[in-house]
């Protein structure tokens, strides 16, 4: 195992797998099949920078509450820190960390010149109101403003944070610099320097992917049967752009639960059904409710989990039935689960390939802004959809040369590229 004696992490969750520890043996792996040397493992396993700031906010009523914020900067061997910023309750720095790690393997697979960073505060949003939101995200911005910029660590919005977070923190950066800096941030609105296509983008690609996937069986996405886990920025748009081509959303779920249709659900009714019943989608007429359990055994094409990290583990793959398996969320299944849905012929999408929409999208806002020419939606959609099917056929030749499976193609791939430009740049002093 990797050592992480330099990163000042939480004692590790005896009840939950350590997500740095999965990110770890990821790399690890494909360290091994590279060949890699044990220095360049060395570097790779360590982020570049940890920065732990304090957050004082002065609450509504008055009282003051400090907070913790964590940014992470893994490595920018290829060009700045890209990553969200997440504010959820379970934020702990060893997840910090392996998402910064997450995200390196990410742009570097998709052939963006960014390295991986990523943040989070250790809170849940709802208990907040929106002034309360604002101070916090103003302050964790002011306190990182030394460690952020458009050519060093590039935020964009993660669970919990929307475009509205990411204005007020291109807002603090700008006030405190003394000018306008719409780079600093990606996934803001559309009035600031925002790209069209960036709110559908995560779930555009997970549609591309499986599209692409399918098409190698010399299956289209007509009628296709799919069952999606979480039908928030991701599921929703997954749901709604796969809907479009012709494939059967038989069910879907949020944290509440979920509903299924056998002749599928009509997914831009639902979208306004849950809109209007502030996000709940049970009750929805001609579905029936079903668990979120129940929703990843059901026999389908394609099963997408789109909403938290270890859905399907050892005490449920068994149960799992699709023929393909698109990880639209970040670690929805673990490495034990991975390796028995391959070991049974389903196909596993990988994250860092299926999930990577949404950073080619920041990316092409990041180039617009900094370009100060802004393209149409199509114009937008066509290029990302050229990024994202350019990853996919290379992890497929890679999977195919080298005998391995899809993560660990996308793994090499990925890990591969920043080794090489780490060796190419050579090691200061
Ligand atoms: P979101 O908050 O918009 O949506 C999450 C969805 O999951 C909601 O529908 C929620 O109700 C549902 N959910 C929560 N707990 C659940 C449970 N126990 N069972 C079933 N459903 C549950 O978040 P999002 O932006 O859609 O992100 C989802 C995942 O995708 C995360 O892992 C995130 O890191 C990853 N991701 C997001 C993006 C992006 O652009 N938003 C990009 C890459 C990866």
């Amino acid at each position: 195992m990797i050592s992480k004696s330099l990163i000042p992490l939480e004692p590790a969750s005896p009840a939950h797998i350590c997500p740095l520890d999965q990110a770890c043996s990821y790399l690890e792996a494909a360290a091994k099949e590279l060949n890699l040397n044990q220095g360049l493992l060395e570097i790779l396993s360590h982020p570049r920078k940890v920065v732990t700031v304090s957050i004082p906010v002065k609450l509504d009523d008055g009282e003051i509450q400090v907070l913790a914020g964590h940014r992470v900067q893994h490595c920018d061997v290829l060009g700045p820190y890209k990553g969200g910023i997440r504010y959820h309750q379970a934020v702990t720095l060893r997840e910090v960390s392996a998402l910064a790690m997450l995200m390196t393997w990410k742009c570097a697979l998709l052939g963006i010149p960014y390295g991986g960073g990523k943040g989070g505060i250790p809170i849940d949003p709802k208990r907040y109101s929106i002034g309360e939101l604002e101070r916090i995200s103003r302050r964790y911005i002011s306190e990182l403003i030394k460690d952020i910029g458009p050519s060093v660590d590039i935020p964009a919005p993660d669970m919990g944070t929307s475009a509205r977070e990411m204005a007020w923190m291109m807002d603090t950066y700008s006030v405190n610099v003394g000018h306008a800096v719409p780079g600093v941030v990606t996934g803001k609105p559309l009035s600031i320097g925002g790209s069209l296509g960036r709110e559908m983008a995560t779930g555009r690609g997970v549609m591309i992917i499986v599209r692409e996937a399918l098409a190698d069986q010399g299956k289209s996405l007509a009628g296709v049967r799919v069952a999606i886990q979480g039908f928030g920025n991701v599921g929703g748009a997954a749901a709604e752009l796969l809907y479009e081509a012709g494939a059967k959303i038989i069910a879907v779920s949020t944290g509440a639960g979920g509903i299924f249709s056998e002749v599928g659900l009509d997914i831009p009714a639902l979208k306004i059904y849950a809109a209007e019943n502030h996000k709940s989608i049970v009750g929805f007429p001609q579905s029936v409710a079903i668990s979120n359990a129940d929703l990843l055994a059901l026999p389908c094409d394609v099963l997408i989990p789109a909403a938290l990290e270890n859905q399907i583990a050892e005490e449920n793959v068994n149960r799992v039935q699709a023929q393909i398996v698109a990880e639209a969320a970040n670690g929805p299944l673990t490495l034990e689960a991975s390796l028995s849905l391959e070991g049974r012929g389903v196909i596993v999408l990988p994250d860092i390939l299926a999930n990577a929409g949404g950073v080619v999208v920041s990316y092409l806002e990041w180039v617009q802004g900094l370009s100060y020419v802004f393209w149409d939606e199509e114009r937008v959609n066509r290029e990302m959809e050229h990024l994202m099917v350019q990853a996919y056929h290379r992890v497929i030749q890679q999977s195919k040369k080298r005998q391995i499976s899809l993560r660990l193609a996308a793994y090499t791939l990925g890990v591969g590229r920043v080794a090489q430009a780490l060796t190419d740049r050579g090691l200061y002093p």
